[in-house]
């Protein structure tokens, strides 16, 4: 039966975290994914900074635990479901995938959010030829092999760290001349003997035949146009939220993330948002899960004073 009291929409370190909480509440909890379980942590090297795990973690493995522990309490996770459109109904939401339709009293949204990508050209013709959006995934290609990742926050600096492992060169390309990335990470980044960084510059065009093979760059103080030589290039710049399928029901900010209050609601009575897809500003594994927590709470207040006015 496509039905349950709690629908979380992805399965992503706060909605999976949210499903431990309401399915050891013991609510009729269900989670959809539109891949597998687990979200960024699967494409994630290694987890640092996530207390109670001194030594690290590999982000899979990490993902691997939550959907156990999801499971372990009885929350229903259907996988390979992208949901399309969250929509009012009576007496609660009707939740489409591209093939299904489910129903739920309450909502709540982790979805997340997906690569920014370029914009170049090229950029879409070697996706998968040369142009990732994944170290985790994709790095093991490139061993002995020149690589180029684009960005400066955390996520370009810890994979390309990551990438030291497989290629034999990597460059950082930066629109700036200082990195956003924590300074922990730039130390090591700055004192790995692989790491190459170019400052001040962004790519504009991909090429190569038929994968890539070099990159023409644009300083942007200069205007001065340059090209280097590379297997791969790895897009780290960021990412948008996932929000499409509630977008003209749910209140989003002028970037399309959701905004919600302290506990995780929303405008619309009934539906909630945890993790990256909501507007804040400090985005990690940490608070996605204490988002995740406190959404899951929220929706069992909510269901509970459903069940009271019936
Ligand atoms: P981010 O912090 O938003 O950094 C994006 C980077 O890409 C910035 O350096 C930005 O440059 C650059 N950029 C943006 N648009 C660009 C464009 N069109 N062309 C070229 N460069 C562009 O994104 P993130 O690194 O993916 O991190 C997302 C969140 O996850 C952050 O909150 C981060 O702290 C967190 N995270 C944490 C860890 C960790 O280990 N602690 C690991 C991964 C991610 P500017 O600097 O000039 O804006």
């Amino acid at each position: 039966m496509n039905r349950a009291d709690l629908i979380i929409v992805g399965g992503g370190p706060a909605g999976l975290t949210s499903a431990i909480y309401s399915a050891r509440a013991l609510i009729d909890t269900m989670v959809i994914e539109k891949m597998l379980p687990g979200g960024q942590p699967v494409l994630t090297s290694f987890i640092e900074n996530y207390p109670g795990f001194p030594d690290g973690i590999s982000g899979p493995e990490f993902a691997e635990r939550l959907e156990a522990q999801a499971r372990r309490f009885g929350a229903k996770i259907v996988t390979s479901q992208p949901v399309v459109e969250v929509s009012k109904v009576e007496d609660g939401f009707e939740v489409k995938t591209e093939g299904d339709s489910f129903w739920g009293k309450a909502v709540i949204i982790a979805t997340g959010t997906s690569p920014r990508k370029l914009g170049v050209p090229g950029e879409d013709t070697f996706t998968g030829r040369g142009v990732s959006y994944c170290a985790v995934c994709d790095g093991a290609f490139y061993k002995d092999k020149v690589v180029a990742v684009v960005g400066g926050g955390d996520s370009a600096i810890v994979e390309a760290i990551y990438l030291t492992r497989f290629a034999s060169k990597v460059y950082v390309i930066h629109r700036r001349n200082q990195l956003r990335a924590e300074k922990i990470l730039q130390e090591r980044a700055f004192s790995n003997p692989k790491i190459s960084f170019i400052w001040d510059t962004v790519v504009q065009s991909i090429e190569g035949e038929k994968k890539v093979e070099l990159l023409r760059l644009k300083n942007v103080k200069t205007g001065e146009i340059s090209e280097i030589y590379t297997d791969g290039v790895f897009v780290y710049i960021g990412s948008i939220p996932n929000s499409s399928m509630v977008k003209g029901l749910v209140e989003l900010d002028e970037s399309g993330f959701i905004i919600t209050d302290n506990l995780m609601r929303t405008n619309i009575p009934g539906i909630f948002a945890a993790g990256d897809v909501r507007n804040t500003t400090f985005r990690q594994l940490a608070t996605a899960v204490g988002d995740g927590a406190i959404a899951a709470n929220t929706a069992e207040k909510y269901l509970g004073e459903l069940s009271w006015r019936h």
